[in-house]
């Protein structure tokens, strides 16, 4: 996504376009999903005089308005992505990765259904374990 296409993106959900919020969107489609330090140290190096306390708002304000996606990660610093088709992720307890994984979970919901009563509308699923690259211990 280039600068344009991501101050487009930032009008479409009614968000000021800024130096600052272009970088963090630019810092998330780099890198797929990022903690608020890591997205503090991706604006610092570009606006070295910037305060944790403004990145933390704007992130704030383009998650509200649907931009951006908080995923929360068990024992972990939750993570931002910016928002696309629901899915679901996995988490390497070593290395600390978080990789995107679409799989259809109606069938996990459905029985959750069956069992509560419930109208299920939505699941957020982490699943936590081993990479590949953790896994074969390199
Ligand atoms: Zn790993
Ligand atoms: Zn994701």
């Amino acid at each position: 996504m280039n600068t344009q296409t991501i101050a487009l993106h930032l009008r479409e959900h009614n968000l000021k376009v800024t130096p600052q919020r272009l970088k963090i969107v630019e810092s998330l489609n780099t890198y797929g999903h990022l903690n608020i330090d890591m997205l503090y140290a991706e604006v610092q190096k570009s606006y070295p005089s910037v305060s944790l306390a403004t990145v933390y708002k704007n992130i704030a304000l383009m998650t509200e308005k649907q931009l951006l996606e908080e995923v929360k990660i068990p024992e972990s610093k939750s993570v931002f992505e910016v928002k696309k088709a629901p899915h679901h992720h996995l988490h390497c307890r070593r290395c600390g990765k978080i990789e995107d994984v679409v799989i259809d979970c109606s069938g996990i919901c459905r029985i959750a259904e069956e069992k509560s009563g419930y109208l299920v509308e939505r699941t957020e699923t982490v699943f936590s374990g081993l990479c590949p690259d953790c896994r074969s211990g390199s």
